[in-house]
């Protein structure tokens, strides 16, 4: 099986992707590609969470040209999503863009291909086959029914093509709305293909659906160390999709970040618990730390959690009783709870 680590490694912009234990996380932009402004500050916002790659959809020429004002702003590899024009890729590929997503379903004149990867052999730039199961060819789909298998097909299909142009800067992802088909498809990838995959289930509804589909179907693919690059597709702000890749990589002691021990309150909470957990779960996705902070809502259960980890809070009518590991530092009012522990979280 080729895991992470033997696939092969493929740089993107200022980034590896493959070849390591790291799985790069990334999301996508929903606004306009155009609308420079925007997209550089949803970009920006997306950074500071640790988004890692960014794609944007191009539509036309204009969204093609913004490219490179876009990137001059951004400190991210930017990827280009394309879709049955080819010469918007090439267009793309000249305004910068770090990657090219290309759909197997949609654009299928080898000629045509064959421009795009010259063009991107030329630049050094990958090729990322981007299968999705519901826009497969209808050859294969008549054959094999939406599935796995006819996914597979897909990729084996398009990655022969752009070996024949001697091309092997690849990236493959399998995307599906069943979870069930995409792991499927991966588990048969990372058998066959030694080229990175980028995870993802896709289509997968709101957040909460979202996030049980993507855990469903990306856990065990992690577990076994396949995929070198992930997006948790969500109908909601990009922001959440980075927080919830982050979270799935972090509880499997796969990137630094805080985790968080919190009480599901309770008639005994005393302080407005759940609002203060939202805001200190906001800040930890900014720190690049493995430590583990409690937050407890009383006196009753609260210490004893809050001593676990290597920072606790427990509340006690409006006062916040810090521990450290363990042992009682310091008590403060309440209100300044918030400011006093992001402190010592940078002291930490
Ligand atoms: S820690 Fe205290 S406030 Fe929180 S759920 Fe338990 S008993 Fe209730």
């Amino acid at each position: 099986m080729f895991t992470r680590e033997k696939c092969r490694k493929v740089k993107v912009g200022n980034l590896f992707i493959g070849g390591s234990n790291s799985i790069i996380i990334q999301s996508m932009c929903n606004i306009k590609t155009q609308y420079v402004e925007k997209v550089i500050k949803q970009i920006l916002k997306l950074e500071t969470y640790g988004c890692q790659l960014i794609r944007v959809s191009i539509l036309d020429e204009n969204d093609a040209l913004s490219i490179k004002e876009i990137k001059k702003n951004i400190h991210i590899p930017l990827v280009a999503d394309i879709h049955f024009d080819y010469k918007l890729a090439l267009s793309a590929i000249a305004n910068g863009a770090d990657k090219i997503r290309l759909n197997p379903g949609n654009i299928t004149n080898e000629e045509h291909i064959k421009q795009v990867v010259l063009a991107c052999k030329e630049k050094n730039i990958p090729i990322r086959i981007g299968v999705n199961s519901g826009s497969l060819d209808k050859d294969l789909q008549e054959k094999y029914g939406v599935s796995a298998k006819a996914m597979i097909e897909s990729a084996k299909k398009e990655i022969g093509l752009l070996e024949k142009y001697g091309f092997n800067n690849i990236i493959l992802s399998l995307k599906s709305s069943s979870y069930e088909i995409a792991k499927q498809a991966y588990l048969m990838a990372a058998e066959l293909f030694d080229y990175p995959l980028h995870i993802g289930i896709t289509e997968t509804g709101p957040i909460i659906p979202g996030i049980i589909k993507s855990t469903l179907g990306l856990s065990e693919l992690i577990d076994l160390h396949i995929g070198s690059t992930i997006r948790i597709s969500l109908s909601d702000n990009p922001i959440e999709e980075i927080k919830v890749a982050k979270q799935l990589l972090a509880i499997k002691g796969l990137v630094n970040m805080p985790t968080i021990i919190s009480c599901p309150t309770c008639g005994r909470t005393v302080v407005n618990l759940i609002k203060y957990v939202h805001k200190i779960e906001d800040y930890l996705y900014k720190v690049n730390k493995n430590i583990k902070i409690a937050i407890m809502g009383c006196v009753v259960n609260g210490p004893g959690e809050a001593k676990e980890a290597d920072l606790g809070i427990a509340f006690s009518n409006n006062m916040a009783v810090f521990f450290k590991k363990g042992k009682i530092y310091k008590t403060i009012n309440e209100k300044n709870f918030l400011n006093e522990l992001k402190k010592e979280i940078n002291l930490f």
